[in-house]
């Protein structure tokens, strides 16, 4: 599929629609990143091309790589009213994965004296690794109650400032959640799990702000040169990933019985209005509010930590947004405006200046687009452009994307070794696993600073700010 590719212009790639295919690939990226670019995502964002009611373009970012059925780092959306399905290989496995940050007002001077010692009670508070359980047991009544809440929820509970909820999509609470359409299994799973990072690439990290691309927005989003912030990167846990293995299986049945010819067994999907359709549209969004309540869990912890260290801090968020989801949005397409179920797998939801959906105080700003790089290298803070409406259904990266699958960087280095490495450059990592840490190697990952400064030649978000890391916790 890749010798098919077209070039649009320097940041913009298709491969018009052929064969099966209802509308285009649309590739964003440099010549760089192209060429580097898993050969696998082409084919599979073509096959995404082919599902009933797709509309406009199944859109690939420049962090992408392959995925179960459909590639990570690809948007597609789905018209209800031209038979257009969801596909939980289309939401990915860990239902709402994202990343908040939060702001704490603090400097690396005041930092410095006491890293180790933070970083060493960070990973004692944190649960993480695989299977790791919290403190917070919940059983079925609660567990609904979670799954319907969110944030909020964890809110009520004491994890958390009624001001948090602002800074969250959605206000913190995904409405429509169906908590009776997520099996016993995905919430025996989750009973312990609340509260907990995982494992693979999830962290959380110390993080200072090391340049600033635009001074005014920065200022906005009340970020500085030299300001210390904490990033958390985590999603549903065990909960999403039941949900997403039961409807799988459930939608595989339902396209044959449907008769929809699915390229790949992989992009098994139901249609909008069916019955199956709505069940895993109520799970998912289930599954949305369990991956925001645990963020919010996770954040009372980090809290709890500084203010042993500084009495008086407030941490105040930056913002939540979520790289794993099926949301209803309004886009505007053939001149007029339509209510499309938007998928975005690895991709981060990316509202241009004004848009109803972001908060007051940062309207003039833009959405915050929170990017993970890499354990060991950079991060990046961006914010959504109103052009991301236009090519992408607003939408753009959500990390630098891995460059070398988890087998390989295993054979190629060695955990401690790692870790060593990363502490000579002021960087301390405290990790569960340090089989982990070789597979979430800095290198296994594509370079962040290239991935970012695609999206933005793009204009399918805009640079504001890199982040440097100073401590991560690791599963
Ligand atoms: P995913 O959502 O696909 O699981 O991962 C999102 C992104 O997080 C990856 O593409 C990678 O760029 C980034 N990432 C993975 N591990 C780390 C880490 O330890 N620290 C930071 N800052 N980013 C990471
Ligand atoms: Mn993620
Ligand atoms: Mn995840």
């Amino acid at each position: 599929e890749m010798s098919l590719l077209e070039k649009v212009s320097e940041s913009c790639w298709q491969i018009p629609a052929h064969g099966t295919m209802r509308v285009p690939v649309i590739i964003y990226g440099s010549e760089k990143i192209i060429q580097q670019m898993d050969q696998k995502v082409a084919e599979q964002a073509s096959n995404v091309a082919s599902l009933p009611g797709i509309v406009k373009a199944s859109y690939v970012m420049p962090d992408a790589h392959w995925g179960y059925g459909f590639p990570i780092g690809g948007v597609a959306a789905f018209d209800p009213d031209q038979d257009g399905v969801i596909s939980a290989g289309g939401v990915g496995f860990d239902i709402s994965c994202g990343v908040r940050t939060l702001l704490t007002g603090l400097q690396e001077k005041d930092i410095e004296p006491i890293k180790n010692k933070l970083a060493d009670l960070l990973f004692k508070e944190i649960p993480a690794g695989v299977g790791s359980h919290g403190k917070i047991h919940l059983d079925k009544n609660e567990m609904d109650k979670m799954l319907v809440g969110g944030a909020k929820w964890a809110i009520e509970q004491g994890y958390g400032k009624e001001e948090d909820l602002q800074r969250i999509e959605e206000g913190g609470c995904m409405p429509g959640a169906d908590p009776q359409a997520v099996s016993n299994l995905a919430k025996e799973r989750q009973a312990k799990e609340m509260g907990t990072l995982g494992s693979g690439n999830h962290y959380a990290e110390v993080q200072v702000v090391g340049k600033i691309f635009d001074e005014a927005i920065a200022k906005l989003l009340s970020i500085h040169e030299g300001d210390i912030v904490v990033s958390i990167h985590c999603g549903s846990r065990g909960l999403g990933h039941q949900i997403g293995t039961d409807y799988l299986k459930e939608m595989v049945l339902c396209a044959q019985k449907l008769k929809i010819e699915l390229p790949e067994r992989e992009l098994a999907c139901a249609p909008i209005q069916s019955d199956l359709g709505k069940r895993y549209l109520g799970a998912m969004r289930a599954g949305i509010n369990c991956a925001l309540a645990n963020r919010q869990i996770l954040t009372h912890l980090i809290r709890k930590v500084f203010s042993y260290f500084f009495p008086n801090i407030s941490m105040p968020l930056l913002y939540d947004v979520s790289h794993n989801t099926c949301k209803v949005e309004e886009h505007s397409i053939n001149g007029g405006s339509k209510k499309l179920f938007v998928h975005r797998k690895g991709a981060t939801r990316a509202f241009g200046p004004g848009h109803p959906e972001i908060p007051k105080d940062l309207k003039e700003a833009g959405q915050p687009v929170l990017i993970g790089g890499s354990m060991g290298t950079h991060s990046y803070i961006l914010v959504g452009t109103t052009q991301s409406e236009r090519l992408a259904f607003s939408s753009a990266v959500h990390g630098a994307g891995r460059a070398m699958s988890r087998s390989k960087a295993l054979k190629e280095w060695k955990g401690k070794e790692i870790i060593k490495s990363l502490e000579a450059k002021g960087i301390l990592i405290r990790a569960v696993s340090e089989r982990g840490v070789a597979e979430e190697a800095p290198l296994a990952y594509k370079d962040v600073s290239d991935v970012v400064e695609a999206a933005h030649k793009a204009k399918l978000a805009k640079l504001i700010a890199r982040l440097d890391p100073l401590i991560c916790i690791k599963g």
